[in-house]
């Protein structure tokens, strides 16, 4: 083990072909220090190298092409930063240009005329003449003659580029250091895993996604780093969430008697499967003495709210009290509304706090709260603080989890010092399986993934601006009916002022066109209490239009609305579009959402676009979501930080992470400390990868 992690550790200045200028640069530009690093910074497409095109036959469509020909001459052309240096390139079949704007006296100097070069880049045309800019240029030598096979493509900065370090110097540089390494380097997976999978080995495949001999091969080696990857990565997560379960004990719930009265009196409908399931795993865990975090995720309108009620009458059954906390005043609020209804039939004590509740009224809670004659509090994050003390907390609900971190998470641990509250955090908002694997692999996950009986789907269609008389023709009929509406524009930061126009605008044009109808307008420029007041309207139905921007995004549940209007919906990621359509459909009425938008549109907004109208399902939608943006921005900035997948892709690779999640889960079933081998040589690679993750706690 110290002999390897001596040779990787290595200095990457004493590796042939860098020393220390070079090492310099690979340590600032690429975070390359060590032979170990080298080795890690994985291609991230390779190029077809193998064959040849004739200038005759390229076309635009051509990811790339190489060809074989002459050098005839070239000339400088353009003034400032159009000046370039255009090449006549030709192989007997036709002309091709060759152009540079960067490095032009460099070429100028370094180039040959009537020399013979293979020449590689991506074709484009112009007038019937093809071009290439910024060609990958090489002399034509009896080596390269016959073409090379696939050539990795490096992450590079453009740094790197002036000081002329390619992929080419990086594949040199690959080249010498996987020859006196592979004495190194040691397996890291288990042989049966590698048998029963039909992975490459450690060394071959490092070699291959080097040096591919082959499209195979490539292919072979991707597969197998990407396995190994995703294999370890979800080994640490079950196996901190093993170490979470083992550490923390929790309370005990097993009595039943609220409970079985509120199923068999109160229960204002039947539950759906999903919702029944979902109530069974909570009861579970809740019956095993450790701590349970989950993560409960269900659609808008999925009930999540009745099932964080039920779960909380198992904790009272058992004499502890709980809480819901939610991210806004609106939100705390409305789930007091709703609960206390509940609540009231089975002689339940519950309260509010939030922000704005009187310092007396406070009193009295914190009071209550201690004595423990209130056995339920919801609020806003107003209950995390000090002042907040239980005296048996026993189980935590959060809402809408994105908006609290891990930090609010440990200060309700915090409120029962004696034995951690249960905690369920409740989303709204679905994530792809293969993300949520990897990025929730240490929490439980509930799944409700079934809508209650008899909701009508929304209707959801796309219109563009040029028919705004049809559709203020459709919403006054929906008016006529006592229906009310949300018009929705998008909010982004960098553009404020201009957007904040285009609400102003269409509010005054909306006001012209619907001159007898009360509106209500709705801004995160306006003040709190003026928003409360505005959207207090709305609930009451004293206002029939909502024109606001996207701060009603979240929970608010006004069940007579029953069409969402979203203006310049390309500006919307699909997440966000679900969400917003998410407000309507909540009575028993059709419901509609509108998308409105330019003629113009790109591919991907029309992918969006025709996603929200084929479909209600979030989690589809967020399947798409993740293939068209990549995870990155799927997670957003909070959990950005433990997406360190150097290789594998969660967009692509979900069948890889499901085989690799089912072989961590039966190692660490059969051996949970990694100790017998022949499991501990896996231990030994999770120990020495590198500490670069070490918020992997960071999650919710
Ligand atoms: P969300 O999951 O979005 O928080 P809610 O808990 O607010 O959804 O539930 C949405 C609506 O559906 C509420 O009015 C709730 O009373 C109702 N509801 C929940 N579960 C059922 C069910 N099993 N059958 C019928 N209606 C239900
Ligand atoms: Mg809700």
């Amino acid at each position: 083990m110290t002999e390897r992690t001596h040779f990787f550790d290595t200095k990457i200045e004493f590796l042939k072909g860098v020393g220390p200028q070079r090492a310099a640069l690979l340590n600032k530009e690429l975070n390359i220090f060590t032979y170990g690093d080298l080795l890690q910074h994985y291609p991230f497409r390779h190029e077809d190298r193998s064959q040849f095109h004739h200038i005759n036959e390229l076309s635009e469509l051509l990811p790339g092409a190489q060809i074989k020909g002459r050098l005839k001459d070239w000339l400088i052309t353009g003034e400032g930063h159009k000046k370039r240096l255009v090449g006549t390139f030709t192989d007997g079949t036709g002309i091709l240009e060759l152009v540079w704007f960067h490095g032009i006296s460099w070429f100028e100097k370094s180039l040959r005329k009537n020399a013979d070069y293979i020449v590689y880049g991506k074709p484009a045309e112009f007038g019937g003449r093809y071009s290439i800019t910024h060609p990958d240029i090489e002399l034509l030598t009896p080596e390269n003659i016959n073409g090379g096979t696939w050539q990795p493509i490096y992450p590079l900065t453009d740094m790197l580029r002036k000081r002329r370090v390619d992929s080419r110097t990086i594949s040199r540089m690959m080249k010498s250091l996987l020859e006196i390494a592979t004495p190194h380097i040691r397996e890291t997976l288990p042989e049966a895993l590698i048998t029963q999978y039909r992975l490459a080995s450690k060394a071959e495949a490092l070699w291959s996604i080097h040096l591919p001999p082959s499209q195979a091969h490539l292919h072979q080696a991707t597969r197998r780093l990407k396995f190994e990857e995703l294999f370890y990565n979800q080994l640490r997560l079950i196996k901190s969430k093993i170490l979470q379960k083992n550490e923390f004990p929790g309370q005990v719930f097993d009595k039943v008697e609220l409970l079985k009265e509120f199923y068999d009196n109160h229960l204002p409908f039947e539950l759906t499967n999903a919702q029944a399931r979902v109530l069974r795993e909570i009861h579970d865990d809740f019956k095993t003495g450790r701590q349970m975090n989950r993560l409960l995720q269900g659609d808008v309108g999925s009930g999540k709210t009745i099932v964080a009620f039920i779960a909380m009458l198992m904790a009272l059954d058992n004499g502890a009290q709980a809480c819901l906390m939610a991210p806004t005043e609106i939100l705390a609020d409305q789930h007091y509304q709703g609960l206390k209804v509940y609540a009231e039939r089975l002689g339940i004590n519950i309260g509010k706090l939030t922000g704005s509740t009187k310092k007396k009224d406070r009193r009295v809670l914190h009071e209550e709260l201690q004595s423990g004659a209130m056995q339920i509090l919801v609020g806003t994050h107003a209950l995390i603080e000090d002042a907040v003390q239980f005296k048996n907390l026993g189980f935590c609900v959060i809402d809408e989890q994105h908006r609290f971190g891990v930090a609010q998470r440990s200060r309700l641990w915090a409120k029962n010092e004696e034995i951690h509250p249960h905690i369920m955090v409740m989303t709204a908002t679905p994530i792809p399986r293969t993300l949520a694997m990897t990025l929730y692999g240490d929490l439980d996950i509930s799944v409700i993934d079934e809508l209650p009986a008899g909701r009508k789907p929304i209707k959801t269609v796309h219109r563009y601006d040029a028919h705004r008389a049809t559709l203020f023709g459709f919403l006054k009929e929906e008016i006529a009916k006592g229906r009310q509406i949300y018009i929705v524009y998008p909010l982004i930061e960098e553009s404020e002022k201009m957007d904040l126009k285009d609400l102003t605008d269409g509010y005054e044009s909306i006001s012209r066109s619907f001159p007898d109808v009360p509106l209500s307008i709705l801004h995160g420029r306006m003040k709190p209490q003026d928003k409360d007041y505005e959207m207090a309207r709305f609930v009451k139905n004293e206002t029939k239009i909502m024109v606001a921007t996207t701060v009603i995004e979240v929970g608010v549940n006004v069940p007579n609305a029953s069409v969402m209007v979203i203006e310049n919906a390309e500006r919307f990621g699909l997440a966000q579009l679900h969400q917003l359509r998410g407000r309507v459909g909540r009575g028993a009425e059709q419901s509609f959402c509108v998308l409105m938008t330019d003629f113009k549109l790109s591919q991907d907004t029309r992918k969006r676009l025709e996603t929200m109208c084929r479909t209600n399902n979030g989690f589809e939608i967020s399947e798409v979501d993740l293939e068209l943006r990549g995870p990155g921005d799927l997670t957003g900035t909070q959990q950005s930080g433990i997406m360190d997948l150097i290789i594998a892709d969660l967009a692509k690779d979900g069948a890889i992470l499901k085989e690799a999640r089912k072989s961590a889960e039966a190692i660490l079933d059969a051996d949970p400390d990694l100790v017998t081998p022949p499991y501990a040589a896996i231990r030994g690679h999770l120990d020495s990868l590198r500490a670069s993750d070490t918020n992997w706690s960071r999650i919710s």
